[in-house]
C-alpha cells in the first residue's frame, strides 16, 4: 500500500467494500420516555456490498452512483461525509487543513430498504479515511467514532453475525456455522425507520388484553432456540426461527409486501421474513441451488422491482484498494 504524504497531508485513494445487513432476529422493547426503543437484535451480515473511495482534497465533498443514488443527500447529512467529519474531528485533523476528503460512493445497498446501506456507507469511509490518513484507530475505536453517527455503524464495521443490544451497537460475536443462501426482493418505494416504529408503535398502544388495556410490552430477549439453531448451522432450523417486531409495522405500511413474503413461502423459502424496517423481504433457502430456483420464482411472481441471491455472513468494512495519486 502506497501513500505519498505532502506538507498538508497524505493524498491518494482508498477503496473499502462493506456488506448489507439483514436482521436474523429483531425484537423492540417499549418506547422509552427519551423517544427511542432498547433492542435485542441478531445482524447477519450478506455479500450485497456498497463501494466506497476516498481521496485526499482540500475540502470534504461526496458524489453517489449506482442503486438508489439519486436518493442520497450529498451534503451534511450524508453519512459517509458524517464519518469522515467525525474521524478526521477525533483523531486531531480538522482544523488543519488535511482533514478533507472526496467521497465517492458506489451503491449496491439499496436506500432505505432495512438494509442498514446509510450506516454501511459511514462504515467504509471510517475504515478508508483510518488507512488514508493512517490513523491507526482499531476496529473498536472506530465503532465508538461510527455508533454517534448510526447505531447500525459498529455492526457494519465487524460484519459476521452478531447479537446487538442497547440501540443495536452493543456488540457480541454470535457462533454460528456454515453459510447462509438468502434471496432479497427489494420494494417499489423505500421505508423510513422513524415511521415504522411509530406505526410500532401505534399498532402496539391500540392492542387491548383482556382487561381492556394495552398489555405491557415487554423488555426483549435473545432467542435461545435461533442461537442453537445458528450454532447448528442448518437453515431448515433457522428459517422457521426469524423474528421480526417490526414486520407488522411494515406490512400496515406496505400492505403489498405480504404478497412478496407469502411467494416466498410458496416457492419453497424455509424462513420469510421483512428485514429491518424494510421493505426488504429476506428469503432463506436450504442451498446456493435452492437460492437460485427461489430467485427465479420470486421475480417471476412479479412482487417486487427486483431480486438478489446473496449469502451470509459476510465480512466487515475492509479496504480494498489503497494507493497513492501522482
Ligand atoms: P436503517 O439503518 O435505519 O435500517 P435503512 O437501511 O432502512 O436504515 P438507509 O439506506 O440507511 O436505510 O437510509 C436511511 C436514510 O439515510 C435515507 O433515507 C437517506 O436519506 C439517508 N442517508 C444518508 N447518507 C446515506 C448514504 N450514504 N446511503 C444511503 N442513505 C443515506
Amino acid at each position: 500500500m502506497t501513500h505519498v504524504t505532502t506538507a498538508e497531508g497524505p493524498t491518494g485513494s482508498v477503496t473499502a467494500r462493506v456488506p448489507a445487513k439483514v436482521n436474523l432476529q429483531l425484537s423492540v422493547g417499549p418506547l422509552r420516555e427519551d423517544g427511542y426503543h432498547d433492542v435485542v437484535t441478531v445482524y447477519h451480515a450478506v455479500s450485497l456490498f456498497d463501494e466506497v473511495t476516498v481521496t485526499g482534497a482540500e475540502r470534504t465533498s461526496v458524489v453517489v452512483t449506482g442503486e438508489g443514488g439519486p436518493a442520497v443527500p450529498l451534503g451534511p447529512a450524508n453519512f459517509a461525509v458524517r464519518a469522515a467529519v467525525a474521524l478526521a474531528r477525533a483523531t486531531g485533523r480538522r482544523g488543519k487543513g488535511s482533514g478533507g476528503v472526496q467521497i465517492e460512493i458506489r451503491k449496491r445497498i439499496p436506500v432505505a430498504a432495512g438494509l442498514a446501506g446509510g450506516s454501511a456507507d459511514a462504515a467504509a469511509a471510517l475504515v478508508a479515511c483510518n488507512e488514508l490518513w493512517r490513523t491507526g484507530l482499531s476496529t473498536g475505536e472506530l465503532a465508538e467514532v461510527g455508533a454517534r453517527i448510526g447505531s447500525d455503524v459498529p455492526f457494519a464495521l465487524t460484519g459476521g453475525t452478531a447479537v446487538g443490544l442497547g440501540r443495536g451497537e452493543r456488540l457480541t460475536t454470535a457462533l454460528v456455522s456454515g453459510t447462509y443462501h438468502w434471496v432479497l426482493a427489494f420494494g417499489a418505494t423505500g421505508l423510513s425507520t422513524p415511521d415504522v416504529y411509530a406505526a410500532c408503535d401505534r399498532l402496539r398502544a391500540a392492542r387491548r388484553g383482556k382487561d381492556g388495556k394495552p398489555p405491557v410490552i415487554p423488555e426483549p430477549q435473545l432467542s435461545t432456540g435461533l442461537m442453537a439453531a445458528l450454532r447448528s448451522g442448518d437453515p431448515v432450523a433457522v428459517g422457521p426461527l426469524l423474528s421480526n417486531d417490526l414486520q407488522p409495522a411494515a406490512l400496515s405500511l406496505q400492505p403489498l409486501l405480504r404478497r412478496a413474503l407469502q411467494a416466498g413461502k410458496e416457492h419453497g423459502a424455509h424462513g420469510a421474513i421483512v428485514s429491518g424496517s424494510g421493505p426488504t423481504c429476506a428469503f432463506l433457502a436450504k442451498n446456493a441451488s435452492a437460492a437460485r430456483d427461489l430467485a427465479v420464482a420470486v421475480t417471476g411472481a412479479g412482487v417486487c422491482r427486483a431480486v438478489v441471491q446473496v449469502s451470509g455472513p459476510a465480512p466487515g468494512a475492509s479496504v480494498v484498494e489503497s494507493g497513492a495519486v501522482a
